[in-house]
């Protein structure tokens, strides 16, 4: 874990937010690396659920919404953590986690603490003398309801009381009406949108894991449940991001696990849950979800808004409000998670060996010296050729070797040296991060070469 957080600030993945202030709680930004990396779990995302298939379509809803969309939804009164605080330092904590820290050093004691109310809570931190990681005593349980407040208007007094999107599947829900009525779509069909939420968390210390301001990739699956079976589809979903997870993102089948949430810990909106675990360098935890939210939510907000969100069979006109899954993921942790799958420490560099599509670089041009003006025109000419398609990096600086060794460690699958055989014959050295082997190929057929490795042709 240390090591990836170093290598992050190191090579420009992520950076504490406000850094020169002393940073931010659970809040980082990311670098010119790290942009790149996230815009590639995105597209790849989008791409794969949204724009591959017939039976979807995308969305991107704004982060306020209408002040009612969280009273429907139940975000307002149920979407609480367990919050305990240190007496003496004031400091904040998850009552679940400490009791989970707490059960790892007591394996005799067993408690599956996703079912504890939070009363319960109290009764077990009391009954076996839990403190906090300060060693001191810690107060009640309490509800802390994890939406960030915010204010509406410019006049004091005037002013109204929203809330930075806790989740983006509520824009979803609030669109439907207007989806259904501009889009040829008919049931089963779904909406996919990427964005940033936001959540008042108590945890910190866990990186990019749990963050204050976080990006999901959110999919509202609809369907009428009496012509589909919502276990099959659930099956078929839970596989599809199975296949993405392993097949898509290089992850080890290894390194995931399915875990069905429990009848009390599942949330007030679901009636069948699983996560899709990864097994992070501190534990097995959710990186995705998955829940069948009835038609709940839609209900919730026809019920409040007056709005009809039903849906017209076109074949049979039987009217109703359509039931969905709902595939719920983190990009942030996806980021996490590649990380800790590619790093690579070896006897004398670190690689990060992950998938080449998703390199934040997929190709570093260098010209063998600097200093010869022939050598910087060639490698800029195979730069500009080759930066039309890919996503390409320039390096002069240093010898070879620390310019190989910097690529490494950012996850650069080729590097390509433009030296004095290339004036001669027109071939360039095209370097292998994982095997480090190196091959002459002509500059006419890199792009070729490039998408081959890159399975695009
Ligand atoms: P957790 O149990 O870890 O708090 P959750 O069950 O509250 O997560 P969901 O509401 O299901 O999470 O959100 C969907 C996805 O959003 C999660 O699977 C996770 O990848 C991501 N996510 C949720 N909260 C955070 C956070 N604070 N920081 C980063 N990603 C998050």
């Amino acid at each position: 874990m240390e090591d990836i957080v170093a290598l992050c600030k190191r090579r420009g993945f992520v950076y504490p937010t406000s850094d020169i202030y002393g940073g931010l709680t659970s809040s980082y930004d990311y670098g010119p690396a790290g942009a790149e990396l996230l815009r590639n779990i995105r597209n790849l995302w989008w791409n794969y659920f949204v724009k591959r298939r017939t039976d979807m379509v995308g969305l991107d809803s704004q982060i306020l919404l209408h002040p009612n969309t969280w009273v429907a939804s139940g975000h307002v009164s149920a979407f609480n953590d367990p919050l305990v605080e240190d007496k003496k330092t004031h400091k904040r904590y998850r009552a679940d986690h400490l009791i989970e820290a707490w059960i790892k050093q007591h394996p005799d004691k067993t408690v599956v603490v996703e079912d504890l109310t939070i009363d319960q809570m109290g009764e077990f931190i009391s009954a076996n003398g839990i403190q906090s990681p300060e060693g001191n005593e810690l107060t009640k349980p309490q509800k802390f309801n994890l939406l960030f407040e915010t204010k509406l208007g410019v006049v004091e007094g005037e002013k109204s009381t929203l809330y930075m999107r806790g989740e983006t599947a509520q824009g979803i829900f609030t669109n439907f009406k207007n989806i259904i009525d501009s889009n040829r779509v008919t049931l089963p069909f779904g909406v996919g949108q990427i964005g940033k939420s936001f959540r008042n968390e108590i945890t910190t210390g866990q990186f990019i894991f749990r963050t204050i301001e976080l990006e999901q990739a959110e999919i509202e699956y609809f369907f009428d449940p009496e012509t589909t079976d919502w276990k099959t589809l659930m099956d078929e979903w839970k596989q599809a991001m199975w296949d993405f997870v392993t097949k898509e993102l290089g992850i080890s089948a290894e390194h995931l696990r399915w875990r069905q949430h429990t009848d009390k810990e599942r949330s007030h909106y679901s009636k069948d849950t699983y996560d899709l675990d990864y097994e992070f360098p501190f534990g097995w935890k959710e990186l995705w979800g998955i829940a069948y939210r009835t038609n709940y939510d839609l209900t919730q907000h026809a019920n409040l808004s007056k709005a009809d969100l039903s849906y017209t069979d076109p074949k049979t006109g039987k009217k109703f409000i359509p039931h969905v899954i709902e595939p719920a993921a983190g990009i942030n942790r996806m980021f996490f998670m590649i990380l800790a799958e590619a790093y690579r420490k070896e006897e004398k560099r670190t690689v990060l060996a992950v998938k080449p599509a998703l390199a934040p670089t997929n190709v570093a041009v260098f010209p063998l010296v600097a200093n010869k003006p022939e050598l910087m025109d060639k490698a800029k000419q195979v730069f500009s050729l080759l930066s039309k398609q890919f996503s390409v990096a320039w390096d002069a600086r240093g010898n070879i070797g620390k310019r190989y060794l910097s690529q490494d460690e950012v996850g650069t699958p080729w590097c390509i040296t433009v030296d004095y055989t290339t004036l001669e014959d027109t071939t360039v050295t095209v370097r292998d991060r994982d095997t480090t082997t190196q091959v002459r190929v002509s500059i006419d057929e890199l792009s070729v070469y490039f998408q081959k490795k890159l399975g695009i042709i």
